[in-house]
């Protein structure tokens, strides 16, 4: 051992304390308390990673300061926080074998080669996305298709809309399934194919995943998200499984997101987990518990007041009865858990809101109460969010992805509560926005475009959809921002640059407020920085990123 050389490399590893930094010539833009944009040249940051001041253009400040960084002129908004994602998925579906838009079986073999090849060590292969309708002779794969290009471990691979899967032989015999096995009721096997009821034979035979392989997800979910320019997250639906990966992470030093956490009921309610004061430097807490009140409007699961308008036998269903509802989120906040329910149907919304103003009665307002999704609101019943504190947390490409869809299962007379984001702030509710990521893709600036001009990012359709329902580019971005914050109680720390908050901002390639809603959706993240700290850039990451598409 040669200790006088490792000594060395520790003392250089635990270089001295962060001096002051001063970050100037940028085109600082965010939204201020009052709501109004802010402007400012200037960002001094200290050595505990905390604002110390933003300056206005032209005020003179006579500040001292060790390091001096130029910021080159580029514009720096403070980082982005996305209200509603799924963080521990979003990593998931990164690793896994990507499928969406193949063109062949053809296509799909060599996608799956080049997978197999590129990842040795993964014991099971997993894939999305594949749609033979999208193929020249519309015929579903087969296993034995998959065996030529993989024998030596099993591999699954689910359609686009995850109803089916086909498999290699390797899955099968790991699943112990043989010529003689009879598919189940409600399942279909056919070659390789599993439909529906019949693809549990195969999926109870997938290993759990392990730590490590959890550790892998949520480390490449920071890295994407970091790359959008996110830098905390409203965490929803966390399990006690993902809750000790955050934590693992938080105890190595590896957590560079800010992770505000909603656990799944069930994992809460078994664990007797209660909410954590903030750890690792306002890097990780659990705030909250995800209830479901409904399901999504696209499978008719969404609970409505009146029937489906291409389907009048059905107005969908409720998760839970008003009664079990109520249990379930008395039980929550008498535990001290922030409750956020998911709720996209008028009559889920109407039995959340209802479910809310009891709780209100006995805890007040300031629990912060909060609906996830809002999508379809009766307009009756958005006046009621804003007395029972409730906060509307909702994503802007939604919309932009699920329009016409709504208008087949609405029909015309029943979208004035639909994605209604201008009718909520003007209720005087709070707004929250984010992405529901990996639902949508975690870019913010393709929602925060959406939420400004009510199109997708080809400018669809003309005019917006709805237009009145949108919102100023210092609304969205609050939404995005103090909202996000402000929904995950944490207002007092992220969400805006001001002395004493963290200075988690980002470099961006243009200014939000000088492009058109389209040039908006394609800004570029060029930096990321976290507690004062950069963490993430694109030129270093090109490379990777490069991969990763
Ligand atoms: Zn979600």
């Amino acid at each position: 051992m040669h200790k006088p050389i490792l000594a060395l490399v520790a003392a250089l590893l635990c270089s001295p304390a962060l001096s002051n930094t001063m970050i100037d010539h940028v085109n600082g833009i965010q939204v201020g308390a009052d709501g109004k944009i802010e402007h400012f040249d200037r960002l001094l940051i200290g050595n505990d990673g905390k604002v110390i001041s933003v300056m206005a253009p032209g005020m003179i400040a006579d500040v001292e300061f060790d390091q001096r960084i130029d910021g080159g002129g580029r514009t720096l908004l403070p980082g982005l926080i996305d209200a509603h994602g799924h963080v521990v998925d979003l990593g998931v579906a990164a690793l896994n074998l990507n499928l969406v838009g193949t063109s062949s079986v053809d296509d799909l073999k060599q996608r799956l080669r080049a997978y197999a090849a590129a990842n040795p060590d993964r014991r099971w292969i997993i894939g999305f996305g594949w749609n033979q309708e999208l193929w020249a002779d519309k015929r579903f794969p087969t296993a034995a298709e998959l065996d030529s290009v993989v024998t030596d471990r099993p591999v699954v691979l689910e359609r686009v809309d995850g109803h089916a899967i086909v498999v290699n032989s390797a899955a099968m015999r790991a699943a112990g399934v043989t010529a003689a096995t009879v598919a189940p009721p409600g399942g279909r096997i056919e070659k390789g194919m599993f439909v529906d009821n019949a693809r549990g034979l195969i999926e109870g035979a997938v290993p759990a995943t392990t730590d490590v392989e959890r550790d892998r997800q949520l480390a490449k979910a920071q890295d994407i998200l970091l790359g959008f320019g996110v830098t905390g997250i409203d965490a929803m639906s966390v399990s006690l499984a993902d809750w000790q990966a955050f934590r693992r992470a938080g105890d190595s030093g590896r957590l560079n997101v800010r992770l505000i956490s909603y656990m799944t009921a069930t994992d809460a309610a078994d664990a007797k987990q209660l909410p954590t004061p903030w750890l690792y430097g306002d890097r990780l807490r659990l705030v909250g518990v995800k209830v479901f009140a409904d399901g999504a409007l696209g499978s008719r699961g969404a609970w409505l007041k009146q029937p489906y308008t291409d389907k009048p036998d059905t107005r969908g269903l409720p998760r839970h009865s008003d009664a079990e509802y109520q249990a379930l989120i008395e039980a929550a906040a008498a535990r001290g858990f922030q409750v956020a329910t998911h709720a996209i149907g008028d009559a889920a919304n109407a039995q959340v809101i209802a479910g809310y103003e009891r709780l209100s009665k006995e805890y007040g307002t300031a629990r912060r109460w909060r609906i996830e999704h809002f999508q379809i609101a009766d307009p009756v019943d958005i006046p009621r969010l804003a007395p029972a504190g409730i906060i509307a947390s909702m994503q802007p490409t939604h919309q932009t992805s699920d329009r016409l869809m709504a208008e087949k299962r609405l029909g015309p007379n029943r979208l004035a509560g639909a994605y209604a984001w201008q009718t909520v702030l003007k209720s005087g509710a709070r707004l929250a926005f984010g992405t529901d990521f990996p639902v949508e893709s975690p870019n913010p600036f393709p929602g925060l475009s959406a939420a400004i001009s009510r199109q997708d990012v080809h400018g669809e359709p003309a005019g917006g959809w709805i237009p009145s329902e949108r919102v100023t580019f210092e609304q969205a971005l609050s939404a995005y921002t103090r909202g996000s914050a402000y929904a995950g109680f944490a207002e007092d720390r992220i969400g805006s640059l001001e002395p004493g908050k963290w200075a988690d901002f980002i470099l961006i390639d243009r200014d939000p407020t000088q492009v058109d809603a389209q040039s908006l959706a394609r800004t570029e993240v060029l930096e990321t920085w976290v507690a004062g700290k950069k963490v993430w850039e694109r030129a270093a990451a090109a490379t990777a990123a490069e991969r990763g598409r």
